[in-house]
């Protein structure tokens, strides 16, 4: 199969050269003719007969642009609208850099410009030009996504694998693009609206691959790849897509990711770099004034960590490594502040790193399913702290436990809380469940279908970094919700900034609408704890009163500041 790619081909192959201009075809005819075999025609009508003729024999056309009767603008049209003669790579003769660029988003896979390189640049070019498409032929069929027509993913590492055989010396970028929110756009806009989002990024993405000498693909949904000629940088490629997406909707804004990785003269298989590339882009979810990052050592070294740490959970899990902190919830509306509950946090005391917070691990955790695990742990110490206090105290102090969004995927997970609450001699009340806002865009109907299940059981579910995601206003109106925990970022700086005071006065509005009370997360000073107080944010949780303690510890909150 590799064969074809060999420059010492005996047999030689057939190319078309199409120009008006009698000298042009000559002297193209005298750099080509040793490698290959060459037919001529004057205008575009007369190549499309050539064509016609030639179809199975030909491996590239070499078109002029501007010429009498028939154009090769109209040409390159008439051959990608028809299946025959689609896969004929056409490489464009010329001298304007508007009409290269025309041509090659009408289809062209490369230009030669006028007047004309040294003779061993054509002949690269051409060479280069039926290699790829020689390659390209051979899988074509089943290989191209079908949405966007880019290369498959499992087409593109092997091609881009003969693209390093066959030119070692180039230095390559391995790019990851992806669409921030993605699945949001498709369920707030349509299906239709998504899908022209796609082909709207895959044909800047095609031209981006080709004008640097590479190729694209894509992935799944909205992932896609290039493998191109190391770049700078790549802010002129942000701006392309803006400025493409902008021509779509002024009312929709689509913000990309993209990741780079560099491969340097690496042994990392085609797959690992666009993995590293894609794990790059990844970093940038959440970062809403970052498009570009590279995969560069401090990546690697938290790639290595996240390992680890994948790797030592069930060892932490069977030798008790992982410890339940709480953290008092206080009611301010009654004069002096009263421990009403307690929220349960995660903390892994891992014999080489230390204590570990949940943000190093959770996202790990849910990528692999074993949050699962982890949660169930939780709400069970939570269920027997709970009872453990009651039988201590003669108090209940409610405790809420996070959910994830994993867990909710989870056939079983009422049946599984509800054993708890029955083990300990709990009632439902007495054990709250959190779930983070953004969960609610990802998965609405079972997410909403679960949660109502649980309240109808009397569990209260408490919404968890609200304002931090996506909700719509009217979609909260129908959403089973007791109580709305205010994102921690709307808290830090109302004590300085008047319209972060005014932004979370708005927020109690919307609460008091709803009939829900509201807990103030990250409330680390008087002066927040104060204003909270003035415009009647009912519940407190933060630095402030305490940090998350253990289970021991928190004992004095309930001696010291009594529950209802
Ligand atoms: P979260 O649910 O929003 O929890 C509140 C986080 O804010 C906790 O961080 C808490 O320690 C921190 N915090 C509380 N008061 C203050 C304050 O005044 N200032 C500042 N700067 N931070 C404050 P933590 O414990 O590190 O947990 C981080 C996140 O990890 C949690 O955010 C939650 O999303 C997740 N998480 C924690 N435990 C669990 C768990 O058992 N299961 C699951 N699925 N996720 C958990
Ligand atoms: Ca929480
Ligand atoms: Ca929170």
């Amino acid at each position: 199969m590799l064969d074809k790619f060999n420059y010492t081909e005996e047999l030689k192959k057939t190319i078309l050269v199409v120009d008006d201009e009698f000298v042009n075809r000559e002297l193209l005819g005298a750099i080509l003719e040793e490698y290959y075999n060459i037919i001529y025609a004057e205008n575009g009508e007369e190549a499309l007969a050539l064509i016609k003729a030639n179809e199975k024999i030909l491996s590239a056309i070499l078109l002029d642009l501007l010429m009498p009767v028939m154009d090769g603008f109209s040409l390159i049209d008439i051959l990608k609208d028809d299946g025959r003669y689609r896969s004929i790579p056409v490489i464009v003769l010329t001298s304007e850099k508007q009409a290269e660029v025309e041509s090659l988003r009408k289809g062209a896979a490369d230009f030669i410009t006028k007047p004309y390189d040294a003779p061993e640049v054509i002949i690269a070019r051409v060479k280069r030009i039926i290699e790829l498409s020689e390659d390209r032929l051979v899988i074509q069929s089943t290989e191209r996504d079908e949405l966007t027509g880019l290369f498959t993913k499992t087409f593109f590492y092997e091609y881009a694998g003969l693209m390093d055989r066959y030119h070692r010396d180039r230095e390559m970028d391995a790019v990851s693009v992806n669409i921030d929110r993605f699945h949001l756009v498709n369920e707030i806009y349509g299906r239709e609206f998504g899908n022209r989002v796609l082909l709207t990024l895959s044909n800047t993405i095609r031209d981006f691959a080709r004008v640097n000498e590479g190729i694209a693909a894509r992935g799944d949904a909205d992932d896609f790849y290039m493998y191109i000629n190391r770049q700078e940088g790549y802010e002129g490629l942000v701006s392309q897509i803006d400025r493409a997406m902008a021509g779509l909707s002024d009312a929709v804004h689509i913000k990309i990711r993209i990741g780079v990785y560099t491969c340097l003269a690496d042994s990392q298989d085609m797959e690992n770099r666009f993995d590293r590339s894609r794990l790059a882009a990844n970093t940038l979810r959440g970062k809403f004034n970052q498009t570009i990052a590279y995969y560069d050592s401090e990546l690697q070294h938290k790639v290595f960590y996240s390992e680890r740490l994948i790797n030592d959970i069930h060892d932490g899990i069977a030798r008790k490594q992982f410890e339940v902190y709480y953290q008092p919830k206080y009611g301010i509306l009654e004069g002096k502040p009263v421990l009403k509950m307690a929220e349960a946090l995660i903390r892994w005391n891992h014999p080489e790193f230390g204590r570990i917070a949940p943000l190093d691990f959770i996202s790990l955790f849910e990528e692999n399913g074993l949050i699962q695990m982890l949660d169930h742990f939780v709400w069970k110490e939570a269920a027997s702290s709970i009872k453990y206090w009651k039988d201590k105290f003669g108090v209940t102090i409610p405790v809420s436990v996070n959910v994830s969004r994993i867990d909710i995927y989870d056939h079983q997970i009422e049946d599984k809380i509800e054993t708890l609450v029955h083990d300990y001699g709990l009632s439902p009340a007495d054990l709250h469940l959190e779930i983070t806002e953004s969960a609610y865009s990802d998965n609405a109907e079972q997410l909403i279908s679960v949660l109502k299940h649980f309240r109808q059981r009397g569990y209260l579910i408490e919404m968890d970094d609200f304002g931090a995601g996506y909700s719509s206003l009217n979609m909260l109106a129908n959403l089973p919700i007791d109580v709305l925990k205010l994102d921690m970022g709307f808290i830090q700086d109302i004590h300085t900034d008047e319209k972060s005071l005014h932004m979370v006065q708005l927020i109690m509005d919307i609460a008091r609408f709803l009939k829900v009370p509201v807990v103030a997360e990250g409330v680390e000073v008087e002066e927040q704890y104060r204003l909270l107080k003035e415009i009647g944010c009912e519940l407190i949780q933060g630095y402030y009163f305490s940090r998350p303690v253990p289970k021991q510890d928190f004992e004095k909150f309930i001696t010291g500041g009594g529950a209802v």
